[in-house]
């Protein structure tokens, strides 16, 4: 019974996952709010709940992919955003390496940490130069 209700329905993508998700956060956040703030919190977890379910069940596959192919474009761009971000925390957390930046071709390089003094050859200009590691 309940799987030929299923069977036509959209059921599930990347951007009903992440309105799941948003749902979800609204729900932990009602712990922590109160009075109208919570009122507040606990309307919108039930709207994206009700948005999940309204995209879950639909039967317009067409209208729904293009959605989600809108959120993935989108979803993105906001990766390529914190792609720097991430790749500074990652420099910061690598413990075995030290980064430089070419003088002259402001390449970044990765040596070896805790080598004392040595003299660097920049891989893309031939540039050397020296540094502590
Ligand atoms: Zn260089």
């Amino acid at each position: 019974m309940f799987r030929r209700f299923l069977m036509g329905r959209y059921g599930n993508d990347h951007l009903n996952l992440f309105i799941m998700l948003v749902s979800l956060v609204f729900g932990v956040a009602t712990f922590f709010a109160y009075g109208i703030g919570d009122l507040i919190f606990s309307i919108l977890q039930l709207m994206f709940l009700a948005l999940w379910l309204m995209r879950a069940f639909s039967r317009n596959f067409y209208k729904r992919r293009a959605e989600n192919m809108v959120f993935l474009r989108i979803w993105g761009r906001v990766k390529a955003f914190f792609r720097p971000v991430k790749g500074f925390f990652a420099r910061l957390a690598d413990r075995k390496h030290r980064y430089f930046k070419c003088p002259k071709c402001k390449s970044r390089l990765r040596v070896p940490r805790g080598r004392g003094k040595i003299t660097i050859t920049c891989p893309r200009c031939r540039n050397m130069f020296d540094k502590k590691s």
